[in-house]
């Protein structure tokens, strides 16, 4: 392992999505960078793993929202990865077990529930989602689960403002071969320092030094990708302190959402789970139940999503509180015989990895304008970036990706007018392509 240390233009905290963005962009307009990351490998909350099956699965990041203005699906054709436009069907959720009446109820109780929240996320006062719900609502449960798998965090928990600002094209893909194994090839090549973790950025001088377990790098300016949990949690501190970047990612907490994998036999079950990529709720009348992705991609796989409390729970109990879990809701689904035909192959659990402690950001009431203040540079030698940055694309890769390139421009410019201001000429003055 080389030693860390060195003088950069530019250091990065964080090779995640954000971290890599960043780091593609000012490598390609010629500066001299170092990527820090305090796990082994690339790639942050996306994090593709192989299976005993042949294919690997997601982790992390899955699903390529906003497909049609996402940056990462041109990489992933760039990089011979195979993009999966097949369009999943959480819109027919209902339908599946409840038939199409059930499925239309549902569909209007959810459009007036998200037409009041987006009336409501321009108000001058912003509150709790839940205060939205209908009093005594037929389909509370059911929107309260999918705050919980969309924010990993119960509905009174976030902020209408935040939740309202959120932004999709409804266009949702995916990458064959993992979201994760795409982000960690785009970083290929890119200098990284592995297992190298930053404990404190001091930026009282005219350079930027990163403290790190390894040594000391010194830079002209540093971008920081790290989740709102590390910097809330003051797991790297920052020299003069930040006060105000704290408190932004104190209201900007990660959700917790977890994952699960089960290998399905497919011999004698049910014709439910012959068909692919079908999604199904666990129960439609409690918050704390799962969301089901039957035969991913064609897979023998059944794939459990968990959010909130309920997956801060099961995570404690690692793989085995999962399967159990999930054994239990899907023979609810399918019949007691299901569970014959079903053994655990992967789970996460996000909320337990130390280089994450959650798995994506949501706000609390109150808190959505955190958002700005976190993403602020502070005295044009410190930028910051990571999915939290984002106003409209916040919880996601893509997100991720366009924080991460917004902080290497406002860096290379402030770097650039410094350059001018102190009148020495720059590498002629570098530029990021476009397109890059
Ligand atoms: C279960 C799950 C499902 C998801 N599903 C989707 C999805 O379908 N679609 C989607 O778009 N998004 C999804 N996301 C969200 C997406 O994965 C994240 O928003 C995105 O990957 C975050 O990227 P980032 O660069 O902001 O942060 P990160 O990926 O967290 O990168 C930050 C990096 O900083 C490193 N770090 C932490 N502490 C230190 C330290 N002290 N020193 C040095 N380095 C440090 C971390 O190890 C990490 O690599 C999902 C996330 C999870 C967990």
């Amino acid at each position: 392992m080389t030693e860390s240390g060195g003088e950069f233009d530019v250091v990065i905290i964080g090779a995640g999505a954000a971290g890599l963005s960043a780091a593609r962009h000012l490598a390609s307009a010629g500066l001299a960078i170092k990527i820090v990351e305090a796990r082994a490998r690339m790639g942050g909350r996306a994090h593709t793993v192989p299976t005993e099956l042949g294919f690997a699965v997601d982790l992390g990041c899955e699903w390529l929202h906003s497909a049609d203005i996402n940056p990462w699906v041109p990489i992933a054709r760039q990089l011979g990865f195979t993009v999966d436009e097949t369009l999943p069907d959480w819109g027919r959720r209902v339908a599946w077990f409840e038939g199409d009446a059930a499925q239309r109820e549902w569909q209007a109780a959810m459009d007036a529930f998200y037409a009041r929240l987006d009336r409501a996320a321009d108000a001058p006062a912003d509150q709790p989602a839940s205060s939205l719900l209908e009093p005594n609502g037929k389909w509370n449960a059911l929107l309260g689960a999918i705050s919980n798998w969309a924010n990993g965090a119960e509905i009174d928990k976030v902020s209408v403002r935040d939740y309202g600002r959120y932004d999709s094209t409804y266009v949702n893909w995916r990458v064959l071969e993992g979201y994760g194994a795409l982000i960690a090839r785009y970083g290929d090549g890119l200098p990284v320092e592995f297992n190298t973790r930053v404990e404190r950025i001091d930026h009282a001088g005219p350079r930027v030094r990163v403290e790190t377990d390894r040594g000391i790098l010194s830079a002209r300016a540093a971008i920081v990708t790290l989740p709102t949990t590390i910097i809330a949690e003051e797991q790297v501190k920052f020299a003069p302190a930040l006060p105000e970047k704290v408190a932004a990612a104190g209201g900007l907490p990660l959700g917790i959402v977890n994952k699960l994998f089960l290998r399905l036999d497919e011999t004698g079950a049910s014709e439910l789970v012959r068909e692919a990529d079908r999604h199904l709720v666990g129960a439609l009348d409690r918050v704390k139940t799962g969301s089901y992705q039957i035969r991913p991609h064609g897979w023998p796989v059944i794939a459990g999503f968990y959010g909130g409390a309920l997956s801060t729970e099961l995570e404690r109990g690692g793989i085995e509180a999962f399967a159990a879990f999930a054994m239990d809701e899907l023979a609810g689904l399918f019949g007691a015989n299901i569970k014959a035909h079903l053994s655990p192959i992967a789970a996460s659990s996000w909320g337990l990895d130390a280089c994450a402690r959650g798995s994506y950001s949501m706000a609390l009431p109150g808190h959505a304008d955190d958002r700005t203040t976190l993403a602020a540079p502070v005295g044009e030698r410190l930028f910051f970036a990571g999915e939290a940055c984002s106003i409209a694309h916040f919880g996601t890769a893509h997100g991720a990706y366009m924080t991460g390139e917004e902080a290497a421009r406002a860096a290379l410019a402030a770097l650039t007018a410094a350059s001018d201001r102190a009148g020495t000429a720059w590498r002629g003055a570098p530029r990021i392509p476009a397109g890059t």
